[in-house]
């Protein structure tokens, strides 16, 4: 006995089932491109580079700027920015400063040797100063964050505002340099405990 298969039969059996590609699909299709806040038109917005780093993205349909992409600097700035605010390193800072001050003031009570006071008390100030240098940082961040503002220009606004002070009083430059310093310090330290936590994670 024979048996026969109908051509349509066949046809429908070697035909592979339709599949939708994600650039046909017109769902797929909305979903890898954006509205132009413009032109209100659907686009890939197209990239434009900076020696050779992603500098902004424009419509290709009426060039507006869709998106701008952070330089290398800021990239290298906000690898030494905390992500969460905390005034935990705060309390930490202060704990351990208040530690060596009551250090420093045993040893002032009952005459240890030189070197021992000397070290405590280098300790107690650098420990301050870094504890309060902690404190104006947080808060700037915390005021910037609370009015969705970035804290660069906060910052930028701290140092013309020493510049300035500097300039009109020149007997107050030694302090302002000292708090730079300190301030300095601080975001080394912040850095690389951050590189140090980013590593672990
Ligand atoms: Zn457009």
């Amino acid at each position: 006995m024979t048996t026969f298969t109908s051509h349509s039969n066949r046809f429908k059996l070697t035909t592979r089932p339709y599949k939708v590609t994600p650039s046909i699909d017109p769902c797929h299709y909305q979903l890898d491109t954006v509205n132009c806040e413009t032109c209100h038109r659907f686009m890939v917005p197209r990239m434009i580079n900076y020696y050779g780093q992603p500098y902004r993205s424009i419509c290709p349909f009426c060039a507006t700027t869709y998106r701008r992409f952070p330089s290398g600097f800021q990239r290298f700035i906000e690898r030494f920015q905390t992500p969460s605010l905390s005034f935990n390193v705060f309390i930490r800072l202060s704990l351990m400063a208040l530690c060596f001050g009551f250090l420093w003031l045993i040893n002032s009570w009952v005459y240890l040797p030189e070197e021992l006071t000397l070290i405590t008390a280098l300790a107690t100030s650098l420990l301050t100063a870094l504890a309060l240098a902690e404190l104006i940082a947080q808060s700037i961040e915390h005021i910037a964050a609370k009015f969705y503002h970035q804290s660069v220009y906060y910052w930028g606004l701290l140092i013309t505002l020493a510049l300035y002070l500097a300039n009109a009083h020149t007997q107050l430059t030694r302090y302002i340099v000292i708090f730079f310093i300190i301030m300095g310090v601080r975001w080394l330290f912040a850095g690389l405990a951050q590189g140090f936590n980013n590593s672990i994670n």
